[in-house]
């Protein structure tokens, strides 16, 4: 019996290891990439004087910048997971259109020492949030905060963003590291005339803002060190960066943003 015995182990020895092989050799199952939290997509860091600055475009118009600890929001709006998102210590809305100023999206990431400040139409609109007027000046927290015009310039573009309106954009100035957030305008005189930007948003959707060619001109202009085309709409960001290629103090970051 003892060699049969020695076979039978060695028999089962050989399918044992036949079946391990076999199983090493199948295919491995097809691995999605894991995904970024909600708080860590599209983010980018930038070194200020005092500390990191955070900068996360988050969809069409809402940008995150994180500073300190602190969390500051422009255009908080629309499609994301709001409730995976940290808190807003400061809210700036630019104007009243609802992919702007969205008052459930506000509700969500606000608690009772938000600070909110708002164009003077959205504040009203809103029925919250302090206003602050084109050329007005903040020191809000840890940030300088300046209200700059955001308006329509062509004929028939001029009913949706009226320079009447007073509709605002933001600089904010993180220790010397300043963002300027356009909101919704055109390639404006005052745009061009801005000085020392290091991080521009600007808007590209039609027939709302601008096309691609009259954002790249605009950055032409006043060369902000880094660039994000938002807003697209179905407008290619890749654009502004192909019109932009010989301009190598700017840098382009083409991101999808629904
Ligand atoms: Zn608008």
């Amino acid at each position: 019996m003892k060699p049969c015995i020695v076979y039978l182990l060695a028999a089962w020895a050989t399918a044992m290891a036949a079946g391990c092989d076999t199983s090493s050799q199948q295919p491995a199952a097809p691995q999605t990439p894991p995904q970024p939290a909600p708080s860590e997509r599209n983010v980018a860091v930038e070194q200020t004087a005092e500390g990191e600055l955070t900068i996360q475009p988050i969809n069409h118009s809402a940008v995150r910048l994180a500073f300190k600890g602190r969390q500051y929001y422009v255009d908080p709006a629309g499609k994301a997971d709001w409730d995976a998102l940290p808190k807003a210590d400061v809210i700036l809305i630019t104007h009243e259109h609802r992919d702007h100023l969205d008052p459930d999206v506000v509700a969500k990431i606000r608690t009772a020492d938000t600070v909110i400040l708002a164009s003077a139409a959205a504040a009203a609109k809103a029925g919250f949030g302090e206003m602050i007027e084109i050329g007005q000046t903040r020191q809000v927290l840890d940030i300088t905060l300046e209200a700059v015009p955001a308006y329509n310039l062509t004929p028939d573009r001029l009913r949706y963003h009226p320079r009447q309106r007073k509709d605002n954009g933001y600089i904010l100035t993180f220790a010397g590291t300043r963002v300027y957030v356009a909101g919704d305008t055109e390639g404006t005189e005052e745009m061009r005339a801005l000085k020392d930007i290091d991080v521009a948003f600007l808007p590209i959707n039609l027939p709302y803002t601008m096309p691609a060619a009259e954002a790249a001109d605009a950055a032409r202009a006043f060369k902000p060190r880094i660039l994000y085309p938002y807003h697209q709409g179905t407008s290619d960001p890749a654009e502004v960066r192909r019109l932009l290629a010989d301009e190598t103090a700017i840098e382009v970051r083409v991101l999808a943003l629904p």
